[in-house]
């Protein structure tokens, strides 16, 4: 049976939702958030998926999509409900955004930035060791956050990449914060910022310097700079393959002074939850659940003839398609289902087990959705890939998922292998 789900502060009455991702009862969802997973397939499916091209060919920042985000209280999915969010946990927002992915690749994925400036601020801050007059601080300075993005619709973008090893873990970040009256002077450049030029605030990741000058990845600040404050810029241009709508141009930041309110985590509490709470790094993954399941929708739809904007023209009876169906189904399914329990284990001090299991379905989510893209392609044939229909632009964006630091496909594998064969400190001397 076919549910339906009205949002009328978005003016949608009684949508005819497409199956969940992810079936409650198969999947043992709360009431609560099949709920929210059901608002935001809404969302998609009614509204985001008819502006998705446009976007996409203008290579132009999600606007619209923000706007109502804000107004169904999605902006705030994370936000404890006592301040005014929708108090999602890790597993129902991951949830959230595969069904959003699942429409509109771009908005997903720039909304996972700004969500997990509340997520890591929020309940995986919550998870972390503090003295308690620091976190007292912390719950202050959170609240200032939350109130911007509750009230006002503040958008948080979440630039860390630099070109260096820093995004991939490996080397402290060049981006600089140097300790000055009532707050820092931030200098340095991230490349690849999502949302750069829209957001309102840029959760920056930069390092403190020490006395003597040193950089170490344990002084790593979490600061929200200000996008209108003197000295940050906004340069190049976004012209890529896929992910057009994300707007990802390089940021500069020129003696830019920064608030201490504006810490969107105490010092230390960066290094302590990216060691303590790694799948703080599998949010990017979403988007691309979506984009997979996307992927395979489309398939067959097309082949039963029935893809909005093609011919009635069924090619569902050659066997060669049904066996290209059901490899992609069989993908499907195991990506699935390793994604949905590497998201609902997400905790502080994951088990060896747990962490690889999450290194393992990061690696699967990216590569299966742009393998099911492309046999999408191969199945349905060439009136499939033309630009009027949204296969194309599942094409290009689910190329992206391997890309992205610091869990790209490629790091995933090489710490799945070093960290299967070797315990921590075990060396072959
Ligand atoms: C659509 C899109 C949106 C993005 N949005 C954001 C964003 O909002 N914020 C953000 O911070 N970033 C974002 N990124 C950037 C992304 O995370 C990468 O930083 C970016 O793709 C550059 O990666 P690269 O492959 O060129 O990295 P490289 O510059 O090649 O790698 C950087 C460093 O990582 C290490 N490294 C890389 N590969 C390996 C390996 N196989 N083994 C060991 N070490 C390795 C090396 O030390 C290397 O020097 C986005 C990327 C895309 C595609």
């Amino acid at each position: 049976m076919t549910a339906h789900v009205s949002i009328p502060e978005l003016g949608l009455e009684s949508v005819a939702l497409d199956p969940p991702l992810f079936d409650p009862t198969a999947f043992r969802l709360r009431d609560e958030d099949a709920a929210l997973a059901d608002k935001a397939r809404a969302m998609g499916q009614a509204i985001f998926a008819q502006r998705a091209a446009a976007y996409d060919r203008d290579a132009a920042f999600p606007t619209e999509n923000y706007r109502d985000l804000h107004k169904a209280g999605f902006l705030g999915i994370c936000i404890p409900k006592d301040q005014g969010g929708l108090g999602a946990d890790y597993r129902a927002y991951s949830i959230c955004a595969a069904e959003i992915g699942r429409y509109c690749g771009a908005t997903a994925l720039t909304w996972n930035m700004h969500v997990c400036s509340t997520l890591w601020s929020g309940p995986l801050a919550d998870d972390l060791d503090m003295e308690p007059t620091v976190r007292a601080g912390h719950e202050r300075r959170r609240a200032i956050h939350y109130r911007r993005i509750v009230e006002e619709g503040a958008i948080y973008a979440q630039p860390f990449s630099e070109g260096g090893a820093a995004a991939a873990g490996g080397a402290a970040f060049e981006t600089r914060a140097e300790p000055v009256e009532g707050g820092w002077r931030v200098n340095g450049k991230k490349i690849f910022a999502s949302l750069a030029g829209h957001a309102d605030y840029y959760g920056v990741l930069a390092t403190e310097q020490a006395a003597d000058g040193a950089l170490s990845r344990r002084n790593t600040l979490y600061l929200a700079v200000p996008s209108k404050a003197e000295g940050v810029s906004v340069v190049g241009d976004w012209d890529p393959l896929g992910m057009r709508g994300t707007v990802s141009r390089t940021l500069l930041f020129k003696d830019v002074f920064v608030e201490e309110d504006q810490a969107l985590m105490p010092r230390g509490v960066y290094f302590q939850a990216a060691t303590r709470w790694p799948h703080m790094f599998l949010t990017l993954s979403p988007t691309y659940m979506g984009l997979a399941q996307a992927a395979y929708d489309f398939t067959v739809k097309y082949l039963r003839g029935e893809a909005p904007g093609t011919p009635p023209v069924k090619r569902r009876m050659y066997p060669t398609k049904q066996i290209a169906v059901a490899e992609m189904r069989v993908k499907l399914e195991q990506a699935k289902p390793l994604w949905f329990q590497a998201v609902s284990e997400a905790r502080p001090n994951p088990t060896k087990e747990q962490v690889l299991r999450a290194y393992a379905a990061q690696f699967s989510t990216m590569e299966t959705a742009n393998d099911l893209a492309r046999l999408a392609i191969r199945t349905c044939g060439g009136q499939s890939m033309l630009k009027s229909l949204p296969l194309e632009r599942i094409y290009r964006d689910s190329r992206c998922g391997s890309l992205m630091l610091p869990w790209t496909a490629e790091l995933c594998l090489d710490r799945i292998g070093r960290e299967a064969l070797y315990e921590p400190g075990e060396t072959d001397e």
